[in-house]
């Protein structure tokens, strides 16, 4: 993909040669008749699931990021899981160096037990 974006890059600069017949003969070699496919158009595999479900307003890879919640009860933090309990680690404050770990099973929030943080476990379907 990056290398996609830098080819595009290339040919929308405008490119100063000392012929204009070279700098010409250079895009039409590059260029296809129809102009350059978009990502979307030449994507394949796994990378065009993803930018569909992008497109879709899903991110079923957890690449963009992560939401966040202001951890009360009303708006927990919420923790996908594929089970029914995950291990999950606290930074109660901005600048501890340790971290709270404790197991938050699946149904209501539950809170740090250092911080007070809600956690709400959520069930995550695994994309494949
Ligand atoms: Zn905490």
């Amino acid at each position: 993909m990056a290398g996609r974006l830098l080819l595009r890059a290339c040919l929308t600069t405008p490119v100063r040669l000392r012929s204009a017949v070279v700098s010409g003969a250079s895009r039409r070699a590059l260029a296809t008749v129809k102009g350059i496919p978009t990502d979307e158009e030449q994507a394949t595999g796994l990378e065009r699931r993803a930018l569909q479900a992008l497109k879709h307003g899903k991110d079923p890879y957890s690449m963009l990021k992560p939401k966040e919640y202001a951890g009360t009860k009303e708006d927990p933090h919420i923790v996908p899981c594929i089970g029914t309990k995950r291990l999950v680690g606290c930074l109660c404050e901005e600048d501890n160096t340790a971290i709270v770990w404790f197991w938050l099973h699946e149904g209501n929030a539950q809170r740090c037990p250092s911080c007070g943080s809600h956690y709400k476990l959520v069930h995550h379907e695994l994309p494949h």
